[in-house]
């Protein structure tokens, strides 16, 4: 599958929706479905490793790919629910099948983690906002943009409530 950005917000939502079908998710997926799922429609092996955070001042996950894998990196010092979140949103970069990433400075210190045939997908403490004014243009931008929705989407699956009494509760 040979990837095209996307041009629009609704092919943006569309295809963030397309790849969620493509998962093909256990009803209450909890976040091993979701990495076993997208190593299997990726066709990818995936790790996912917390690393230290000397260096990571601007940055709070990235993914390493190679052609048959994706390691996940994530800041450790993150609260838990953010590192779920960066998880996420890395998984979907691995799902739509993102390569490279045009807004990663060269001397990133994700570059220490980075070998010879692997491209490296960052993920920033600033995300766009891309719901409001998306520039369709720069195609980095709608990578994170398409990573950012389909995470969301994941997300709220995994933690919408699972007991509907409970929530009853709460009005
Ligand atoms: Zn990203």
């Amino acid at each position: 599958m040979t990837y095209t950005a996307s041009r629009n917000q609704r092919e943006l939502r569309s295809r963030a929706e397309t790849q969620l079908e493509r998962l093909k998710l256990p009803s209450d997926p909890e976040l091993t479905d979701i990495v076993r799922q997208v190593a299997l429609a990726s066709g990818k092996r995936i790790d996912v490793e917390p690393v230290g955070d000397k260096d990571w001042e601007n940055i709070t996950g990235l993914v390493l790919l190679t052609s048959d894998s994706a390691k996940i990196l994530v800041r450790k010092s993150d609260p838990r629910w953010y590192q779920f979140h960066t998880v996420l949103h890395e998984l979907s970069h691995v799902a739509f099948g993102h390569t490279g990433c045009a807004t990663l400075p060269v001397l990133h210190p994700g570059q220490q983690h980075v070998r010879a045939g692997q491209t490296v997908l960052a993920r920033g403490i600033v995300t766009p906002d891309f719901e409001a004014d998306l520039d369709f243009s720069d195609s980095g931008l709608v990578m994170e943009a398409e990573a950012e929705k389909l995470s969301q989407m994941l997300s709220r699956l995994v933690l919408r409530p699972r007991h509907g009494r409970d929530e009853a509760v709460f009005g």
